[in-house]
C-alpha cells in the first residue's frame, strides 16, 4: 500500500487554526486590541466598518516591530511573549500563543504598518490568505497600524454564517468594553462608520466605568477592596437598588483578563442575596489578582473560562469581601422616593474628572463581630465636582442614631410640624411617635424618618442570629413544658445536617426515635409559638429548597428565625420600645435593608416634600 499521510501546507494549517481563534469580527478586535496593550500602547484607536465585516483597523502607539519581527509575527507559534515552557506559569501578557496574527492573516486581507522608536522608516506588509503580497518601507509614527479587510473573504461559508451587523457590532462592543475596563490607564477610541461610539480618556476605574456606561454610574458604585494572602480583590459593585431584571454590567477580571465563571458569579450573587429581590442581578466590576501559579493558564484563546486550584476559598473570599463592602456602605435610605439621583452629586461637566473615593476602612472589621458594631456614614463632598465621599464609622453607643440623618453642612432650617391627627397615630413624645401601629416616626433637625418596625426588628434579629452562628453563642430559654413535634423519617436525616447549627442558635432539640423531635428550649429572642413555627418552616425549607440551604445555611436559618421572631405589624409600641428598637437597628451592619432586601428606613427630607407641592 502506498503512503498516504502528508503534512498540511502552512496556509491550510493556519486556516484550520483560524477556525478556533477567529469566530467573528469581535474575535479579531479582541486579539488586535490585546496585542496593542501587550505592546505597551497608551493610546489605541479602533475603526470598524460594517460591524467589522469589511474593515477592522487598530492604530496604536505601542512599541512597534522591527522589519524581521513584522514578518515573523504572522507565522504560527511566533510570539515574543514566552520562550520556554516554564514561562507559561508566569504569564503577564494577554497573548502568548503566537497564533492570532497567523490565524487572522489566513482568513482576511491584512496590512500592517509598524515602526519602532529607533528606526527611521517603518515597514508596510500586505498579506492575503497567509501569502505575503507586498513588503516595503514607509513613513509612519512609532507604533502599529493593522487593517483587517474582508474577513472570511476566502471562506464564503464562514462569511455567510455571520450574524446581522447589529449583532456583530454588539459583540465587538462587548469585547471593547472588557478590554477598556481592564486598561484604564490607556485611552481608547471606537469609531464605527465615522461615528465615534466611545472616546475614553486615560484615568481610573471609576472614570472608565462612567466613560463607558454613563456618568450616572458614578453615584451607583460601591468600592470593594480586600487584600488576603491568596487574592487581592478590587473594583466596584453597583448599589443593590441598581440591580436589574436582566444580567446587566457583570465584569469579573482575573489578573486583568476578563473571565466568566458561574461559581464565582454565584459568590457575588450570594453576597447580595438579602439585598435585592429574587430574579434580579447585581452589577459588578471586580478585579482579582492572584498568583498565576494558582490558576490554569492554558486557557483556550477565545474562551473566557478559568480554573483555580482552590475554588472554595476564593468563593468565600469574594462573598465576604462584597458583603463587607456593602455593609460598610451606607445604603441610601431614600430609595423609595427616587431621590437617589438628586442627592449630593451634581452632574459632571464635560472635561471634568471624577475622583476616586477616599475611604476610611477598619481593616479589623468583622461583619459578624459582636462587639464594636459600627455604622458607616457617608458625607457629601463640598466641592462642586464629584471629588469622592468619605465613609466613616462611628459607634452608635456614643452617637445618637438620629444624628446619622443630619447633613454635615449647613443644617437646613426646616421644622416639620409633628401634627398627624389620625386616630391611630400615637404621639408619644415630641419627636418620636408611632404611625398606624406600623412605623416609628422620628423628627430630626432636617427631616422626618420613618422606620418600618417589623422589618427593623427582622434586621436586628437576623444579624443577631448570624452572630450566634458565627460565635456559637446563641442563648436558649427552656420551655416549661417540652413540646413534641412529629416529623417524617426522611426529615430526620435532613435535620441532622443542621442540628448543630440549630443548637447554636438556641434550640434545645433532641430526636426521639424516627418520627419525633423533642423541643426543650428555643432561642431566647423568640416567643415559644414563633420558635416552633420557625422550626417547622426550617424543616419545610430543608425538604423543598435543599439547594438554597446547602449554599447558604447560615443566611437561611437566620432569615427564617428573624422572620418568625420579629414584632408583628400592628403592634403598639411604647416610646421606650421604639427608642430601643431604633438604637438596635442603627447598631446593625446594614440597617437600611430588611433581610429580604426591602427598605427599612425612609427618609423624608425637605426636597421630597417640596416636590409633592410642585405637582
Ligand atoms: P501573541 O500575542 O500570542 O504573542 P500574536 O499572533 O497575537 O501572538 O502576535 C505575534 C507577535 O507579534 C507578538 O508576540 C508581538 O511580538 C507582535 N505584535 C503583534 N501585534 C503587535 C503590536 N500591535 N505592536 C507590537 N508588536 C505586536
Ligand atoms: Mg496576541
Amino acid at each position: 500500500m502506498t503512503d498516504i499521510i502528508q503534512l498540511l501546507p502552512d496556509s491550510v494549517a493556519n486556516q484550520i487554526a483560524a477556525g478556533e481563534v477567529v469566530q467573528r469580527p469581535a474575535s479579531v478586535v479582541k486579539e488586535l486590541l490585546e496585542n496593542s496593550i501587550d505592546a505597551g500602547a497608551t493610546e489605541i484607536k479602533l475603526v470598524i466598518r460594517d460591524a467589522g465585516k469589511s474593515l477592522i483597523q487598530v492604530i496604536d502607539n505601542g512599541s512597534g516591530m522591527s522589519e524581521t519581527d513584522a514578518r515573523l509575527a504572522f507565522e504560527r507559534h511566533a510570539t515574543s511573549k514566552i520562550r520556554k515552557a516554564e514561562d507559561l506559569f508566569e504569564i503577564t501578557s494577554m497573548g502568548f500563543r503566537g497564533e492570532a496574527l497567523a490565524s487572522i492573516a489566513a482568513v482576511a486581507q491584512v496590512s500592517i504598518k509598524t515602526k519602532t522608536a529607533n528606526q527611521e522608516l517603518g515597514i508596510e506588509i500586505q498579506i492575503e490568505g497567509s501569502k505575503v503580497t507586498s513588503q516595503e518601507y514607509c513613513q509612519c509614527n512609532q507604533g502599529t497600524i493593522i487593517s483587517v479587510k474582508n474577513l472570511f473573504f476566502n471562506i464564503p461559508a464562514r462569511r455567510n454564517f455571520l450574524k446581522s451587523d447589529q449583532v456583530e457590532l454588539r459583540h465587538i462592543i462587548d469585547d471593547f468594553e472588557r478590554i477598556a475596563l481592564a486598561n484604564c490607564h490607556v485611552s481608547f477610541e471606537l469609531i464605527n462608520k465615522q461615528n465615534t461610539i466611545f472616546n475614553l480618556t486615560a484615568g481610573n476605574l471609576r472614570q472608565r466605568v462612567a466613560g463607558i456606561f454613563g456618568r450616572k454610574y458614578n453615584e451607583k458604585l460601591v468600592p470593594v477592596n480586600e487584600n488576603t494572602d491568596v487574592v487581592k480583590l478590587t473594583g466596584f459593585v453597583l448599589k443593590p437598588e441598581h440591580a436589574r431584571k436582566t444580567r446587566g454590567e457583570q465584569f469579573f477580571f482575573v489578573n486583568n483578563r476578563f473571565i466568566k465563571n458561574n461559581y464565582l458569579h454565584h459568590a457575588i450573587n450570594n453576597a447580595f442575596e438579602e439585598l435585592i429581590p429574587a430574579h434580579q442581578h447585581p452589577g459588578y466590576f471586580l478585579f482579582m489578582e492572584i498568583n498565576p501559579a494558582r490558576i490554569d493558564v492554558n486557557i483556550h484563546p477565545t474562551k473566557t473560562e478559568i480554573k483555580f486550584d482552590d475554588e472554595k476559598a476564593i468563593y468565600a473570599i469574594i462573598r465576604v469581601s462584597v458583603k463587607h463592602a456593602l455593609g460598610q456602605f451606607n445604603v441610601s435610605p431614600s430609595l423609595d422616593f427616587e431621590l437617589g439621583n438628586t442627592a449630593n452629586t451634581p452632574p459632571l461637566k464635560p472635561g471634568e474628572f471624577v475622583g476616586m473615593p477616599k475611604i476610611t476602612v477598619d481593616p479589623t472589621f468583622n461583619p459578624f463581630a459582636e462587639e464594636e458594631k459600627k455604622i458607616a456614614k457617608s458625607t457629601s463632598s463640598n466641592s462642586p465636582a464629584y471629588s469622592g465621599s468619605t465613609y466613616q464609622k462611628q459607634s452608635p453607643a456614643h452617637q445618637p442614631w438620629e444624628k446619622l440623618f443630619v447633613p454635615e453642612q449647613e443644617p437646613q432650617q426646616f421644622n416639620l410640624q409633628a401634627d398627624f391627627s389620625e386616630e391611630n397615630t400615637q404621639v408619644q413624645e415630641e419627636s418620636t411617635f408611632q404611625l398606624f401601629n406600623t412605623y416609628i416616626a422620628k423628627r430630626t433637625k432636617s427631616s422626618l424618618i420613618l422606620i418600618h418596625q417589623k422589618r427593623a426588628h427582622q434586621r436586628v434579629l437576623y444579624e443577631k442570629f448570624l452572630r450566634s452562628l458565627a460565635n456559637q453563642s446563641g442563648a436558649s430559654q427552656q420551655l416549661l413544658f417540652p413540646q413534641n413535634m412529629t416529623i417524617k423519617a426522611g426529615e430526620l436525616a435532613l435535620l441532622q445536617n443542621c442540628i448543630d447549627d440549630l443548637r447554636q442558635l438556641g434550640f434545645d432539640i433532641e430526636p426521639l426515635g424516627q418520627t419525633t423531635l423533642v423541643i426543650q428550649g428555643i432561642p431566647l429572642a423568640m416567643q415559644e409559638q414563633d420558635g416552633i413555627l420557625a422550626l417547622e418552616e426550617i424543616l419545610e425549607g430543608l425538604k423543598n429548597n435543599q439547594k438554597d440551604f446547602e449554599l447558604n445555611k447560615s443566611h437561611q436559618l437566620a432569615f427564617l428565625l428573624a422572620k418568625h421572631g420579629a414584632t408583628k405589624t400592628g403592634k403598639r409600641l411604647s416610646t421606650e420600645e421604639m427608642l430601643h428598637l431604633a438604637d438596635q437597628l442603627f447598631a446593625c451592619e446594614m440597617p437600611h435593608l430588611a433581610p429580604n432586601g426591602k427598605p427599612v428606613v425612609v427618609h423624608i427630607n425637605k426636597d421630597f416634600i417640596e416636590k409633592q407641592f410642585q405637582k
